[in-house]
């Protein structure tokens, strides 16, 4: 029997969350599980009011990820939840609510790396000016790494299929 379980990926932008997170639901559905990936911008659009990126629209949004988890848990096996999720509290937060069915893992990247990946051209557009308060750039809106996260997935040292095969275990590990 599965153990229902909240994976929360959090990481700068580029950090590899998203990439991971498809490789990871891939493999567990090749499994037979139920997987949900909850992307942090598909949230933010689906508002009235599109949230922004200030640090209180990154709470409310988290927050409201944490009700989707809560709410969509019973039917699935497992929901993967690749959001940025820079405060320590919003994490936290999600722990209290979702207790050990939540996971935290820490997408590792050095803000150098994220900014030369820069998959989605953020870290340039923040650099010309377009963009403001890109998270873990501005000291308006600092990046809190977990203090004490489930799992490290350094991406600079392992590839992307490496960091998936280790979480994919991590979780089946899990739900023995
Ligand atoms: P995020 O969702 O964290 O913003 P993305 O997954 O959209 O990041 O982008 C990460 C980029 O980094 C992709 O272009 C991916 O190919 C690349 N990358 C390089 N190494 C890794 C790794 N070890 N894990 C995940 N992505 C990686």
């Amino acid at each position: 029997m599965i153990q229902h379980q909240v994976v929360w990926l959090t990481g700068l932008s580029g950090a590899g969350k998203t990439t991971i997170s498809v490789k990871v639901a891939n493999r567990l559905e090749s499994h037979g599980l139920k997987v949900l990936t909850l992307d942090g911008d598909v949230v933010r659009s689906k508002r009235e009011i599109p949230l922004g990126f200030s640090p209180e629209d990154i709470r409310v949004n988290n927050m409201l990820i944490i009700e989707i988890c809560q709410e969509s848990l019973p039917d699935y096996d497992v929901i993967l939840v690749p959001v940025i999720s820079p405060f320590a509290d919003s994490r936290a937060n999600a722990k209290e609510t979702l207790g050990n069915s939540m996971i935290e893992v820490y997408v590792r990247v050095s803000l150098e790396e994220a900014s030369r990946r820069d998959p989605k051209g953020l870290y340039r557009d923040q650099e010309s000016g377009k963009l403001q308060g890109l998270v873990g750039v501005e000291d308006e809106v600092p990046y809190q790494p977990p203090e004490n996260p489930n799992l490290i997935l350094d991406t600079e040292s392992l590839d992307a299929d490496s960091c998936a095969s280790e979480l994919a275990d991590h979780i089946l590990g899990r739900s023995q």
